[in-house]
């Protein structure tokens, strides 16, 4: 063998097995505890689902029928979800608006299951997209409710979806695809940060942020009583990790790596709720049928909800992903070489 094909052969050869070898690491990865690579499985299995669900909302403005989830926890969005009452006798939360057009069916949606827009004492928002956010202007007025929202959601809710001319937040994009798009401006009265306890009367959340889809996504988790029984519910929004980490300024490991934490100390969610029906624990509690179907059919049975499986064994998925995505990023990131 010449010296020059030598030189081929290792130009070659080396890329490949180090290619090869990453590969092999990636197909081995399993969870941290308490998450196994069972829980992996099935969680990629539940991601899967709900990105199949999900290709039957043509239109994720299309009204959708009201129904109450458990205890005094109702569904009043659109056929997109994200708007959850939760009811007391001294004021209730909403928990996402919606769009800009479609606060008068959120506003029936309410009024069809017996509660009033005018009791909401505050209108809190998981991130500043037009379908989580675009309707809290227009029921800010009509209840006089406190908004509320992540930190860094905020200038973003307070300039309609866009940020003025002229200005930037330092190393943040413009909200990215999956709900974009502009809104009437609303002023936040409170800015949410990791574990910031929100209380009205009897009820309380807890909310937690999770950088990813936008700079501080807000989960929040709260209690349902039911029937004599107790349950963890969670709102959380959202799972997605593009192929190429970099592509994504709000993805960072240390971001993401706070985010794998709070999932274990999360633990255990007996109902999970995404921003959309197509990823509640109740929709994918269920082995077949069309996403109204599923819905339907948690109107007429809401312990369908229940399964503390869903949202253990989908964080478990994520990690799996996260962690072989970090590989491919880290060979193309000059700052873990360093
Ligand atoms: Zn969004």
């Amino acid at each position: 063998m010449t010296r020059r094909s030598l030189f081929i052969g290792v130009a070659i050869g080396l890329p490949t097995f180090l290619i090869g070898a990453a590969l092999l690491y990636a197909q081995s990865i399993t969870p941290k505890p308490p998450f196994t690579a069972a829980d992996a499985e099935r969680g990629a299995k539940y991601a899967a689902e709900s990105l199949r669900i999900r290709a039957e909302i043509k239109n994720m403005k299309t009204p959708a029928e009201p129904f109450k989830i458990m205890g005094n926890l109702y569904f009043v969005g659109v056929q997109n979800g994200e708007s959850y009452l939760l009811t007391s006798p001294k004021g209730h939360i909403l928990f996402g608006s919606a769009f800009p057009d479609t606060v008068d069916q959120i506003e029936k949606n309410i009024e069809a299951v017996g509660f009033h827009v005018k009791d909401i004492k505050v209108i809190v928002v998981n991130h500043a997209h037009q379908d989580q956010c675009g309707g809290t202007a227009e029921l800010q007025k009509r209840s006089g409710a406190k908004v509320m929202a992540g930190f860094a959601e905020v200038p973003f809710l307070e300039n309609g979806g866009r940020l003025p001319p002229g200005t930037s937040i330092p190393n943040n994009t413009p909200p990215p695809a999956g709900g974009g798009g502009t809104y009437p401006p609303v002023h936040v009265d409170r800015a949410l940060f990791d574990g910031d306890v929100v209380t009205v009367g009897p009820l309380q959340f807890t909310a937690y942020l999770a950088p990813g889809h936008a700079s501080s996504p807000t989960s929040f988790l709260y209690k349902v009583k039911d029937n004599g029984h107790e349950y963890r519910v969670l709102e959380f929004c959202c799972w997605e990790y593009p192929d190429d980490l970099s592509r994504n300024t709000n993805i960072t490991e240390a971001g993401v790596r706070h985010n794998l934490e709070l999932f274990r100390k999360l633990l255990p969610i007996d109902i999970y709720l995404e921003t959309g029906a197509y990823a509640w624990s109740g929709t994918l509690n269920q082995s077949s049928g069309t996403l109204l179907e599923r819905m339907a059919a948690l109107k007429k049975n809401n312990m369908l909800f229940v399964n503390p499986d869903i949202f253990k064994s989908w964080s478990a998925a994520r990690e799996v992903e996260f962690e072989q995505k970090l590989i491919k990023w880290k060979e193309s990131n000059p700052v873990y070489r360093q």
